[in-house]
C-alpha cells in the first residue's frame, strides 16, 4: 500500500522549514494510528516513545510525528530513548503498542538525494533549494509503505505514565512555586533544584 499522508500545510509551518524527515514522521504517526485504530490523541492516553538521539539530523521526525498524533512532548506523550536509531514505539494502554522503524534498504536509497548532499556540507534546511527538497520528499510519497517501515507488534510493551498531580509548595529560597515531586529539602526547608545546589545533569549539557 502507499499511504502518502502528505502533512497538511500547516504542519510544515510548525516545523518551519521543508524537510523529508517531518513527512515520514508524520506518515508513520498516521500508520500507527491507524495500524492501532486509534484517533489523534485528545487528551493524555496514548504515548509515542522515539528512538532517535542527539547529534543526528533526523530529528526532524519527531515533529512529524506529533504532528499527525497530537501525543506532543508539551503533553508529555512523547519521550526520547536516546538510543539513536529510525524509529519509534507507540503505546496505548488498550489498544497496545507497536514499532515502526525504518528500513536500512529504504535509508539507503533515501541518503542519496541531493539534499543530504546539501546537508553533509553543512546548509541548514530552510537554505537549500525548494526543488532539491521537493524532489526527495516527492520520492518518499511515492514509496509504498512496505519499503519505507518494518512494522514490529510489541505484546509485551509496558509503561505506567507518571501520575498526575496539582500539589505545589513554594521554595523557601526563590518563593516560585514549585510541583511537588520536584522539590528538595535544605535544612529542613522545602527548596526547588535550583536553589538546592543539586547539580542536576540534564539534557542539555552537551549542547550549551
Ligand atoms: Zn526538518
Ligand atoms: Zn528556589
Amino acid at each position: 500500500m502507499t499511504t502518502k499522508h502528505v502533512p497538511p500545510e500547516w504542519a510544515f509551518e510548525f516545523h518551519g522549514h521543508k524537510c523529508p524527515f517531518m513527512p515520514l514522521g508524520y506518515r508513520m504517526g498516521k500508520l500507527a494510528l491507524a495500524y492501532l485504530g486509534i484517533e489523534p490523541e485528545a487528551d493524555h492516553g496514548f504515548f509515542i516513545f522515539p528512538e532517535i538521539g542527539e547529534g543526528h539530523p533526523q530529528a526532524c521526525m519527531m515533529d512529524g510525528l506529533q504532528a499527525a498524533t497530537s501525543a506532543t512532548y508539551g503533553k508529555l506523550l512523547m519521550a526520547k530513548t536516546f538510543y539513536g536509531k529510525l524509529a519509534a514505539t507507540f503505546y496505548h494502554p488498550q489498544k497496545g503498542a507497536v514499532r515502526y522503524s525504518l528500513k536500512p534498504e529504504f535509508v539507503d536509497q533515501f541518503g542519496q538525494f541531493e539534499f543530504f548532499a546539501y546537508r553533509k556540507k553543512g546548509i541548514e534546511p530552510s537554505k537549500i533549494p525548494a526543488s532539491a527538497a521537493d524532489e526527495v520528499i516527492q520520492w518518499v510519497y511515492d514509496q509504498p509503505d512496505d519499503n519505507i517501515f518494518k512494522v514490529e507488534p510489541k505484546p509485551d510493551f509496558k509503561f505506567t505514565p507518571v501520575k498526575g498531580s496539582f500539589n505545589k509548595a513554594k521554595c523557601s529560597l526563590c518563593h516560585e512555586y514549585v510541583f511537588e515531586r520536584y522539590l528538595r529539602i535544605k535544612e529542613g526547608q522545602p527548596v526547588c533544584i535550583p536553589c538546592s545546589g543539586y547539580e542536576q545533569k540534564t539534557l542539555y549539557t552537551s549542547i550549551t
